[in-house]
Formats: C-alpha cells, sequence, structure tokens
C-alpha cells in the first residue's frame, strides 16, 4: 500500500480517497464515508472542513438517523470544473465531456479521415466548439481540452509538461505545427492514445492499487499499475504487444513473427476475412458462420496465452481496455476459462476487468487529466 511521509501528503492522500468516494457514490452522510473509506469519524470531519473551504463539496440535505441527532449529507460539487478529451485517430475524431462526476456527460464521434492539415485541425477546433455549446458548458468552468492521439508523436519530445513517446508504428507528424495548433486552440496536452487509455482505466479502475492494463485496439499495448498513487503512467509501453503469443504467425513491424500486436489487433480480426466492421464480424460469428468461429479460435487461444503470461508475471487483475473490451466482456466467461481454469498454484483467483465505453476510453483518460488536475491542485 502507499505510505504517505508528511502530514500534508497524508492530507492530500485521504483528501483524494474521500472526493473519489463522493464521486463515485454521490451524496453520503459523514458516517458513511467514514465506514466506506476506513477512515476515523474525526479524519473524515478534518478533511471535509477543506473541501468545503476549497468548494470540493456542500453540506446538503439533513436526513434522520438512527443515532439521534439529523445527519447531513455531504454533497461533491459536481460542476467545479468540466473537461473535455478528444481521440484524434487515423479514421475518426471521439469527443467526451466530463465533469467531477461519473460518469460521463456527453460523447460524440465523427467519421473523418486523419490528415495532417490545417483544414483537418480546423475542422476538429469547429466540432470542438459545437460540441461544447451544444453540451451548454459554463466556458469559465472549462477547465481544459485535452488531446490524445498515437498519431503525434516523435521520440524525446515533449508537449506542455507531457512526454510524448514514441510509437513505432505511428505515422510520424509535424508536432512543432501540432504545437502551434494548440497555442491557437487552447488545447492543453498532447498525449499518446495508448497512456490516455491507461489513465482511463486508472481512472475507471479506482478501487483498484495494483492492476495490469492493456489496450487491445488498432494497436496493443499496455502497462502496470502499482497502487494508484505512485504510478508513473507516462512509462507505458508497447512492449506487452510484442510478446510471442502464436510462434511462427505473422510478421510483425518488429522483425518478428506471432506478436500479440499482429495476432489480436481489433481490426485484423475482421480485415483478414473481408469483413467491414467489428459488428459485422461478431453478427456473423453468432449466426454460425465458420470461418469467423475458426478465425475466433485462434484470437481467443493467442489473446489468451498474453493474458495468461501477463497473470503469470504479475499476479494481478488485468484491466482490459479499447475498442475490443466491449465485444471481449461478451465472452468473458469463456476467457476467463481459458485463463484462469485449472490453475491451482495462487490460492487468490484473479479477475479480468473489461473496461466500458472500451471505444472511448483514450478520449476519456484525456478528460481526466485535467479533472485530476484540478482537484490535486486544490487539495495540496
Ligand atoms: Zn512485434
Amino acid at each position: 500500500m502507499y505510505q504517505p511521509k508528511s502530514l500534508h501528503e497524508i492530507r492530500v492522500y485521504h483528501s483524494k480517497i474521500i472526493m473519489s468516494t463522493l464521486r463515485q457514490n454521490g451524496p453520503m452522510t459523514k458516517n458513511d464515508l467514514a465506514l466506506k473509506t476506513g477512515l476515523s469519524l474525526s479524519s473524515v470531519t478534518n478533511i471535509l472542513k477543506i473541501l468545503t473551504d476549497r468548494e470540493l463539496v456542500t453540506l446538503g440535505d439533513k436526513i434522520d438517523s438512527f443515532a439521534g441527532r439529523p445527519a447531513t449529507y455531504i454533497v461533491p460539487v459536481l460542476d467545479a470544473v468540466y473537461s473535455v478529451g478528444i481521440e484524434v485517430s487515423q479514421y475518426s475524431v471521439r469527443f467526451v465531456l466530463m465533469n467531477l462526476g461519473e460518469p460521463i456527460l456527453a460523447k460524440e464521434k465523427h467519421d473523418a479521415l486523419f490528415e495532417n492539415s490545417d483544414a483537418y485541425w480546423d475542422a476538429i477546433h469547429e466540432w470542438l466548439e459545437a460540441f461544447i455549446d451544444a453540451n451548454n458548458v459554463d466556458r469559465g468552468k472549462l477547465g481544459g481540452v485535452v488531446l490524445a492521439t498515437r498519431l503525434a508523436v516523435s521520440s524525446g519530445e515533449r508537449i506542455g509538461n507531457i512526454p510524448v513517446l514514441l510509437d513505432r508504428s505511428a505515422e510520424m507528424i509535424d508536432t512543432e505545427a501540432l504545437c502551434r495548433k494548440f497555442e491557437e486552440y487552447n488545447f492543453d496536452v498532447a498525449l499518446n492514445t495508448k497512456i490516455a487509455g491507461a489513465i482511463y482505466g486508472l481512472w475507471e479502475s479506482k478501487d483498484l492499487p495494483d492492476y495490469v492494463y492493456l489496450s487491445v485496439d488498432s494497436t496493443i499495448g499496455g502497462c502496470v499499475v502499482r497502487n494508484y498513487e505512485s504510478v508513473n503512467i507516462y512509462d507505458l509501453s508497447d512492449n506487452f504487444g510484442h510478446m510471442i503469443v502464436h510462434p511462427g504467425g505473422k510478421r510483425c513491424s518488429c522483425g518478428r513473427t506471432g506478436c500479440l500486436e499482429t495476432q489480436c489487433t481489433a481490426s485484423g480480426l475482421y480485415m483478414r476475412l473481408n469483413l467491414s466492421s467489428l459488428d459485422e464480424f461478431f453478427t456473423e460469428l453468432e449466426n454460425g458462420n465458420e470461418d469467423c468461429a475458426a478465425r475466433w479460435e485462434t484470437y481467443l487461444d493467442d489473446l489468451c496465452v498474453a493474458l495468461n503470461n501477463l497473470y503469470m508475471s504479475y499476479d494481478m487483475d488485468i484491466v482490459i481496455g479499447g475498442t475490443m473490451a466491449q465485444y471481449l466482456d461478451r465472452y468473458r466467461e469463456e476467457i476467463d476459462r481459458r485463463v484462469f481454469a485449472d490453475y491451482a498454484l495462487f490460492p487468490v483467483k484473479r479477475k479480468l476487468i473489461f473496461a466500458h465505453n472500451g471505444e472511448y476510453a483514450a478520449a476519456i483518460g484525456a478528460a481526466a487529466v485535467v479533472i485530476e488536475k484540478f482537484i490535486a491542485k486544490k487539495i495540496s
């Protein structure tokens, strides 16, 4: 577990726990907060004083309590800040709107082929403005707009305070031009999609201090999260994608054969059968198409080798995100069986968690950066 060192660190840590509990569960009484967080009633009282001063919580209705004195609901100020996350990918642009509450407030997708031109970035900017207006966001409370893309990468570059990692399979674009666009539009930072996806995983899995995050999308990558406080999310790499799961399989961009990255991408699943989408693939599969069934069998075999390797290496729960998460979720029993069944060495059985909103994971992760920074700044 995370061990805060100074009194100040303890206060910040406890504030985060209480804010997180309120954001996930909605208004609660002080007693319920203490019970839910495991903090003492006096700690909760002290922290609530700070959070009230910083306008992150207010006092709500009084309710009758068993103890005699009426109890008061502690209400998180959900609209203290708004945040927009944008994911720019090869074929589409996704927007999400968040405030301090969960789940997200709005989402929107535009189909648009990526092109590194002024016209393309201007279109994104127009969609953003329309998205903000359509959702009646108070612009004074808009904490930031964060853009996630696996296209905007070059080795060792930084945009704002965020290091941008090299994604070997990504198309290189002129990051200087992108920076200028960011300034023009007041976008905050650029993030690698996989990092944003992992931040999303982190955000959705707050109850989990430790887990392995695996993004299964048009590329595959992931990271290891060790206690949500100390994780260095920017160390995320795409190395998971290059573990060999199918010796002698398809050749990968890394030069070897049978990498997870070549065997289990979302697009590879349907494109090899000349189908047009994942939806079409799964409809055909459910209708008994034998080619799809054979392809799915190999896909699950390969993916489960990877999941099993991750499980054996880290002995942690595994959070699966990315576009494939929603489809894999339908087969969770089968996947669970293949990964965990008949394995008796570990006394504790780990679980597989399928992140909801998988398709929007990166955009949500990007938006969550603003929310987390806002809370951190308020309580530090
Ligand atoms: Zn590879």
